[in-house]
């Protein structure tokens, strides 16, 4: 089935008397279990169609159902329900909790939607061990890696098990050794039937991908799979 599915979405900033029509009518249709890169220059409205999908803004016009949901009337309240359960977030600079351990950070939307203490306990502690991070719960993130920073958001994306993970330059702060590692990480997730979106201005990042978006002046510009799924480059 569909996760993801947008029709004529509109986003117009309104600045006193400026308007920016950051999407003009974006029709998009992500299927359960794909992995998409969407692509473009800066400005093109990548960031813009990231909040919408992640359900962090609401669009000016058009309609988004999400894993079947209507999402685009709702009120912000309602988005942030449906955003911790459908959606797992990933960022360039991990958003991690200074103050708290692996543990703790991967917690905290169990912690929002009330699981109970040890049901939370239990996930995270899983989830860490799935992206072996087994050995390093207890540790803060100024006692980790850029690397294993990123296991540990990306854990935390993972431990609601959402609809999908929408990852934004996830490799953006990290050196191309650690960028391959954590590539791997989500072909493993990938593999294991996660639906994956990836926001990057990096073509070899978005290469990792099976389906390459790309979007210009705020519409789809070119819809493909990969050159890793057709094998030209
Ligand atoms: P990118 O996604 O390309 O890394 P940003 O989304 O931060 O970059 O910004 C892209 C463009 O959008 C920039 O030109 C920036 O000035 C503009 N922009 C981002 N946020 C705002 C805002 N709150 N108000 C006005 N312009 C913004
Ligand atoms: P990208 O992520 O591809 O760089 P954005 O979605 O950030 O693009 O921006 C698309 C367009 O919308 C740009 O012209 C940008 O300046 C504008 N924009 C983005 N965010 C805002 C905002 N909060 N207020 C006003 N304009 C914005």
């Amino acid at each position: 089935g569909d996760v993801i599915v947008t029709s004529n979405l509109w986003k117009t900033y309104v600045m006193g008397d400026q308007q920016v029509n950051a999407l003009r009518g974006v029709n998009l249709r992500i299927k359960h279990g794909e992995y998409v890169a969407i692509m473009g220059p800066s400005g093109s409205g990548k960031s813009t169609l990231m909040n919408l999908i992640g359900c962090l803004d609401s669009p000016s016009k058009g309609s988004y159902w999400l894993n079947g949901h209507d999402v685009s009337k709702l009120n912000d309240d309602e988005l942030a329900r449906i955003r911790n359960k459908e959606i797992g977030f990933v960022f360039q600079t991990f958003n991690l909790l200074a103050r708290a351990t692996s543990l703790h950070n991967v917690e905290l939307p169990l912690i929002y939607n009330g699981t109970p203490a040890a049901e939370r306990t239990a996930r995270a502690r899983a989830v860490l061990e799935s992206v072996n991070l087994g050995s390093r719960m207890m540790h803060k993130p100024n006692e980790l890696s850029g690397g294993q920073r990123q296991r540990v958001a990306i854990a935390r994306a993972l431990v609601n098990s959402p609809s999908i993970i929408l990852a934004d330059e996830p490799t953006g702060n990290l050196d191309s050794k650690t960028s391959v590692e954590i590539m791997g990480l989500f072909d493993t997730l990938h593999a294991k039937g996660n639906t994956i979106v990836v926001v990057t201005h990096e073509p070899d990042i978005a290469e990792y991908a099976h389906r390459v978006i790309t979007i210009r002046d705020g519409s789809v510009a070119s819809d493909q799979p990969s050159s890793r799924i057709t094998g030209q480059k």
